[in-house]
């Protein structure tokens, strides 16, 4: 009998691709996951992933393209339409932005009151941890900035149990920051009656389809619920967490997004900016720089190379060490594609820096994170890591190591 060479069909994970390819043009995998809702994500979640074309070239990819022949001035101009629909000489606020005081939202409050004469509340859920950078940069964009501002501080208890759950059940520390980011404003707008929400960029951008990116309205689908059944959080449903988890609904009410019939009466509508207007991240950090006394941190956040890309949350770290584990792309993948699509990079630049950084453990906040969800620091690197790990992207090496298979630099364990 004829020896059998093929590699053994090894199971997939999390509904991501047998094949790991990598994009031509950036350095994203196809098994970046599409942006999901969250509040339905369970351990059995299938993910829909970032499509590759026959020339093997990402959609993320794909849509920069279209981005370079998009007439910025024609898109401005329905932005003003749409302002002038909305803007308020009354006194009273004509729409919110959501953030953290990031570069994103320092720039689109920023714009939005002095450029084009709106007149802004700004809405934040506050980080899970905040970092002293993230801290002081929140606190420059409303005094130094000028913007009123609500900032929800959540029930620490409820917060902490929420994003322990993530962790423990589907390796996600990320969760309730942004099941919060995204539910907040849309329930504020709803409750102060201002009709208008702006959010940065699409997430689409980044590796939904194509299509998603042709309209500047945020679907609904991702803000509102219509049944309470259908909810869950931390991976578990909204009648575990109050039978077994002693949480009461009224706890975890915060997390939830507004329901479909609370929106409806209110007709809000979110809209990316980042669909009016030219959204380049190196150019709105100086602007923000500039405007809103916006600081990077002055040491490199682990697990890439860059300074200044979402700094606010000691756990942010911690969420692309665990993208790398589940789905094999770390934070240097993410920043460095999205450079490489803005033409501040090339790709054998960002090839090279996926190979230096991916993966890197973040060790500054780590002991610190686990402290305060009260779990063991070695039952996370060690179980709980090697548990989320797909076969199809992890092997050991001869040293007995967790290695790739597969690498953007071909220096995979099966490459
Ligand atoms: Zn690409």
């Amino acid at each position: 009998m004829m020896e059998d060479k093929k590699t053994p069909v090894r199971e997939a994970y999390y509904g991501l691709p047998h094949d790991v390819k990598f994009c031509s043009k950036c350095v994203m995998s196809n098994q970046r996951p599409a942006s999901a809702i969250e509040f339905k994500h369970t351990k059995d979640s299938k993910k829909t992933t970032l499509n590759f074309d026959s020339d093997n070239v990402c959609d993320a990819c794909r849509n920069g393209d279209v981005k370079d022949s998009i007439q910025w001035d024609k898109r401005e101009e329905e932005l003003i339409k749409l302002l002038d629909k909305y803007r308020r000489n009354d006194g009273y606020y004509d729409c919110i932005v959501s953030g953290s005081g990031g570069k994103d939202s320092a720039f689109q409050a920023h714009v939005l009151k002095y450029k084009y004469g709106m007149n802004p509340l700004t809405v934040t859920w506050p980080p899970i941890l905040y970092t002293d950078y993230g801290y002081e940069n929140w606190k420059n964009w409303i005094e130094i900035g000028g913007f009123d501002n609500i900032s929800f501080k959540q029930n620490g208890k409820a917060m902490k149990l929420l994003t322990k759950l993530s962790i423990e059940n589907l390796f996600h520390p990320f969760q309730t920051f942004i099941l919060g980011q995204k539910n907040l404003a849309p329930k504020i707008a709803a409750k102060y009656k201002i009709p208008l929400i702006f959010y940065g960029e699409n997430e689409a951008e980044y590796g939904n389809p194509i299509a998603d990116n042709s309209t500047s309205l945020r679907d609904k689908s991702y803000f509102t619920y219509n049944n309470l059944d259908e909810v869950y959080l931390g991976g578990v449903s909204i009648r575990e967490l109050t039978e077994k988890y002693e949480l009461r609904l009224n706890e975890l009410m915060c997390f939830l997004p507004a329901s479909a019939s609370e929106l409806a009466e209110t007709n809000i509508d979110v809209h990316y900016l980042g669909y009016y207007l030219k959204w380049i991240p190196q150019e709105v950090y100086y602007y923000a720089v500039e405007n809103t006394g916006f600081k990077a941190r002055p040491f490199r956040t682990q697990g890439t190379y860059s300074k200044y890309n979402s700094i606010d949350d000691k756990i942010d770290d911690l969420h692309y060490y665990t993208t790398h584990v589940k789905f094999g792309i770390g934070r240097a993948s993410y920043d460095a594609s999205q450079e490489i699509r803005n033409k501040h990079l090339t790709r054998e630049d960002g090839v090279a820096l996926v190979k230096k950084f991916d993966g890197e453990f973040p060790d500054r906040y780590f002991n610190e994170i686990m402290e305060y969800l009260d779990i063991n620091p070695d039952f996370f690197r060690n179980e709980l890591s090697d548990k989320h790990r797909s076969p199809h992207l992890w092997g050991k090496n001869d040293r007995g190591e967790w290695q790739l298979r597969h690498t953007v630099s071909g220096n995979g364990l099966d490459d």
